[in-house]
């Protein structure tokens, strides 16, 4: 008889580690599960994130963060053409507003020439200036990098994600990892959905990582928390920069930049500040101040009023800053932990790193027949040149129907992410955009949450924001109602 609980490997966490490692491990003949407590994957750090993909030349050679940052950079592009996330490479330029700061201009280019990341080159300031207009003309110079993409972070979580369970992987989410112990060659893994046994154990938790290793009998770092900020801009400053643009970094961070974002926004942040609560996501009124005061240096154009959304991220933070990936004392269970900025970048590189590593350890790698599973790429409507429009709509109606006005998202758009697996509005805001426009789901989410409801087969009151508890309307008297009379639950927070 199949025993249904025993995996090859356990993942622990779905953010965009747990994801490309359960992709990279779903092109051999083996049982994989990701075991995610959110309601979706990529919902923790990995949505909350600049997006993007960093050069190559930002961190030293010589740390492991530095050697997998470069790597991952060149993976990126061909995931994107096989899966259709959102992925642009509009290159950066790293900014010295003064005279002291062109030493770090200097390491950047270094960096670089050590790693072979091609093409980075120091910009005088005329050059930068043409290319960048609306940065401020009281720039030194710049470093170049053409290697840096902006990345739609969610949207490949998911993609990944999908990919892995149509190839087999066996994909957990609302099943939080509470205890495990390991007997023979297997680990017992209990969680809030029952328990899962495995040979191997990915520890890929992000911020959580050291409370899952002290689950695993090991004792041996503390991760800390260190919050990063964002701030969204109004599309209407589309096109203010065409670059990422970087200050000059620090010994802990990259700076708050400019970003302009592969669906055409800026966003400005993050800040850099340790906090006790790893689950503390609130922005604050002095990162808004900061974040705000830093991207006027560079670009004196933006103003907090053009600010619509906000959000924070929590960077996993190990005692040495650099990545910690690899097998422990406890046999069977690797760490994939400390993954701060770049691992986004690095994501596709650590995947593989870590399967070399089981293959090390005696895991048996049998190409799965016939390779990964194809997906078929989500339609975003309104990227489309009309005459496409024009046709998807004579075909299907439901692509004739807008939901959010601000992002010109079709109702077929909003069934199709409920049919790959959408079940909050932020799992259809992740994955079509809905609500995400400068009105931020003022007109769309109740049309939203209906469709939600019919599609899934459950009251508007069932209907949360991202799972758990955030429900967003209460259920008396009349069932169908949105906000009205009704008391709302509330939305819970920044988006
Ligand atoms: C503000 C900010 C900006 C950044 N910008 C960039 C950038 O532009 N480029 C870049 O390369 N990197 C960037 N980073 C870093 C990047 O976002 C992270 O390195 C990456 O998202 C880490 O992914 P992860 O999968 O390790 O963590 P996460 O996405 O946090 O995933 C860990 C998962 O584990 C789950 N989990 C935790 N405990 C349990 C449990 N007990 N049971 C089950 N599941 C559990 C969590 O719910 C979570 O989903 C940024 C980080 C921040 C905070």
């Amino acid at each position: 008889m199949v025993d249904e609980a025993l995996h090859d490997v356990a993942i622990i966490g779905g953010g965009v580690i747990g994801c490309t490692l359960a992709h990279e491990l779903s092109r051999y003949q083996l049982r994989v599960a990701v075991l995610e407590r959110a309601t979706d994957v990529g919902f923790g750090t990995s949505k909350a994130n600049s997006g993007i993909i960093h050069g190559g030349h930002q961190s030293a050679p010589g740390t492991l963060k530095g050697s997998l940052e470069w790597l991952g950079n060149q993976m990126w592009g061909d995931l994107c053409d096989e899966l259709g996330f959102g992925f642009a490479r509009v290159g950066a330029l790293t900014v010295a507003l003064t005279e002291a700061d062109l030493p770090a201009l200097d390491r950047l280019t270094q960096h670089a020439h050590d790693k072979g990341v091609p093409g980075v080159q120091r910009w005088d300031r005329e050059q930068v200036l043409r290319a960048e207009p609306r940065l401020t003309p009281d720039l030194v110079a710049a470093v170049h990098a053409p290697t840096t993409a902006v990345i739609n972070p969610y949207e490949a979580c998911f993609g990944l994600a999908e990919r892995a369970a149509r190839s087999g992987a066996d994909i957990r989410t609302d099943c939080r990892v509470v205890s495990m112990g390991h007997s023979g060659d297997t680990w017992a893994i209990a969680t809030s959905d029952g328990e899962v046994r495995a040979r191997f154990v990915l520890n890929a938790a992000g911020v959580h990582a050291g409370a899952i290793a002290q689950m695993a009998g090991l004792d041996r770092y503390r991760v800390r928390a260190r919050k990063g900020e964002e701030y969204l801009l109004d599309k209407r400053l589309r096109g203010l920069v065409s670059r990422i643009i970087y200050p000059c970094p620090s010994p802990t961070s990259k700076g708050t930049l400019v970003i302009p974002t592969y669906d055409g926004t800026i966003m400005i942040g993050p800040t850099a500040d340790e906090v006790d609560d790893p689950e503390d996501v609130a922005t604050t009124a002095s990162g808004a101040a900061r974040v705000i005061a830093a991207a006027k240096r560079l670009v004196p154009g933006i103003s907090e009023r053009d600010v619509i959304a906000e959000f924070a991220g929590i960077r996993a933070v190990l005692d040495d800053e650099d990545f910690r990936i690899g097998p422990t004392d406890a046999a069977g269970f690797f760490d994939v932990a400390g993954i701060q900025s770049p691992g986004l970048t690095a994501a596709p590189a650590i995947a593989v790193m870590v399967v070399g590593l089981l293959r090390a350890a005696g895991l048996e790698l049998a190409p799965r027949p016939g390779g990964l599973a194809e997906v078929e790429r989500p339609i975003h409507f309104a990227a489309l040149p009309i005459i496409e429009q024009q046709r998807l709509a004579a075909v299907d109606r439901r692509f004739g129907q807008i939901v959010c006005r601000c992002e010109t998202v079709t109702e077929a758009e909003i069934h199709g992410a409920i049919e790959r697996g959408a079940r909050t509005l932020d799992g259809l805001k992740f994955r079509t955009r809905a609500g995400m426009g400068r009105c931020q789901g003022g007109f769309c989410t109740s049309r939203c949450m209906e469709l939600l409801a019919r599609d899934l087969g459950v009251s508007l009151a069932q209907i949360t924001k991202r799972g758990g508890g955030s429900w967003l309307v209460v259920e008396h008297g009349d069932p169908g109602m949105v906000g009205g009379a009704d008391p709302v639950r509330g939305l819970g927070g920044a988006s």
